[in-house]
């Protein structure tokens, strides 16, 4: 790493670092800047503004250094700054930035369909879209999933989230913040009870009989176009459905031609310990909706899915001016070869059995941990009142002010706020782990 044409990023330690106040002065000094041009609806969970970030450290303006647990929200899922990663972009941009696929082809843009095609669970024939966000891919399979079943009707779950365009923050569990205020909100959405098995108690078969009968009672199997569903719900605050209910809802699906979606934008790419979240609970989606970790940083998402829903849209119904960019394609392509080259499916399940067993010893010695959940390097605490199960979403922003102010950039998630979810690079070291966990008993302890 000592090579000398490096980018400065390389330069950082692996090593959680704080020499100022946080934030810094810099970073303060920037944010007034901000303050004066981008508006507050634009959000800063922690206004430290970064220089650089390599493997799993970001470092500030003011030379602080964070262990990353929130990755740009789970899409450096390999490390920031992966070398090869930064050589593939290095080499693409040079051949050429853009000249969209819609008007003239490039491989780049096949080879990301081939591998999704591999990658994702199925071994049934499969077509890809790119575009440029998780949004604009929820918002294609709305559209896909539409045109093929000649239906309006779209279901999402409780607790989901699955964007903030128009339709997607209307499809959102949640209406604040995502859609307060901007609405109309899009016709034709449902949302269904869903499998929180910390909070409801049901099995995987009662609570998606549940779901089932609100389909087909209050939707109508007739109506209904698409079923949404994250394998793992994400801002919902990692929420682990119980053994069965996917692979129920996929069968209810399929017997009454309604496509069932599997929304892997934030599960999916290695994060959970497999290529999509959806293999780990045994069914296979009809459509897969993939973002945030597929082009390491780079802007591409993609909708891969069964050939014969994909291949219904006419010729021009789908696209987009930057869909697929050559560059973020060759960022995804490198990402492909760095899972398989160093085992990162492996390594996110290393991290689930260090962090994860480190918070399960949390669990025990703080009553204010209610459930330890997630899988991989996806993972999660749900914090209450000891004792009881109401939300301490308290407790949740205060261990987060404190993890900032001792290198430890954390997130929060959840409906009613009271998650902390861990999102660490794959990579992350056993060390760098067990340093966050020393950090994270400081901050329960100071509670
Ligand atoms: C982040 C997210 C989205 C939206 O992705 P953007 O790239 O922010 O538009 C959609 N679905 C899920 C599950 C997500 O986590």
């Amino acid at each position: 790493m000592s090579n000398t044409s490096a980018p400065a990023s390389v330069a950082v330690t692996q090593e959680r670092k704080v020499v100022t106040a946080i934030p810094g002065p810099k970073s303060q000094e920037m944010h007034k800047r901000r303050a004066e041009v981008v508006p507050p609806g634009v959000g800063a969970a922690l206004p430290v503004y970064i220089e650089n970030a390599y493997g799993s450290i970001v470092q500030d303006v003011d030379g602080n250094q964070f262990i990353d647990f929130a990755t740009g929200i789970g899409v450096t899922t390999i490390g920031h700054a992966n070398d090869a990663v930064v050589a593939a972009v290095a080499e693409a941009a040079a051949h050429f930035t853009h000249v969209c696929f819609t008007v003239t082809p490039y491989e780049g843009y096949v080879k990301v369909a081939e591998l999704l095609a591999k990658h994702t669970p199925g071994n049934h024939a499969k077509r890809t879209m790119l575009c440029n966000s998780g949004a604009e891919a929820v918002e294609n399979a709305v559209k896909i999933a539409r045109k093929y079943t000649r239906k309006n009707g779209v279901a999402v779950l409780d607790h989901a989230y699955h964007g903030r365009t128009n339709l997607t923050m209307s499809m959102n569990f949640k209406n604040a913040p995502y859609a307060t205020g901007f609405g109309p909100t899009a016709p034709s959405i449902f949302r269904a009870p869903s499998s929180y098995p910390f909070r409801d108690g049901l099995s995987g078969a009662e609570a998606a009989k549940r779901t089932i009968t609100y389909l087909e009672k209050i939707v109508g199997a007739e109506d209904l176009a698409v079923v949404f569903a994250e394998p793992i719900q994400g801002e919902g605050g990692f929420i682990v459905p119980a053994d069965g209910y996917l692979p129920a809802i996929q069968e209810w699906c399929t017997k009454n031609n309604v496509v069932f979606v599997a929304d892997e934008v934030q599960a999916g790419m290695a994060r959970t310990g497999a290529y999509f979240a959806s293999e780990g609970f045994g069914f296979v989606p009809d459509l897969v909706t993939i973002a945030k970790g597929v082009g390491g940083g780079m802007p591409i998402a993609a909708v891969t899915g069964r050939a014969e829903i994909m291949d219904a849209s006419h010729p021009g119904g789908l696209g987009g001016t930057f869909g697929g960019n050559p560059v973020s394609c060759a960022a995804a392509i490198a990402i492909f070869s760095e899972i398989e080259k160093d085992n990162l499916l492996d390594e996110a399940k290393r991290v689930e059995k260090t962090l994860g067993g480190g918070l399960k010893k949390l669990q025990e010695k703080y009553p204010v941990i209610g459930e330890v959940r997630g899988k991989g390097a996806m993972l999660a605490i749900e914090l209450v009142h000891p004792g009881t199960k109401d939300p301490n979403a308290e407790a949740v922003t205060k261990i987060v002010a404190f993890g900032a102010q001792h290198g430890l950039l954390l997130l929060s998630a959840g409906t009613y706020g009271n998650v902390l979810r861990f999102l660490p690079s794959v990579k992350t070291s056993d060390a760098l782990l067990e340093d966050a966990l020393g950090v994270l008993d400081e901050a329960l302890a100071s509670l």
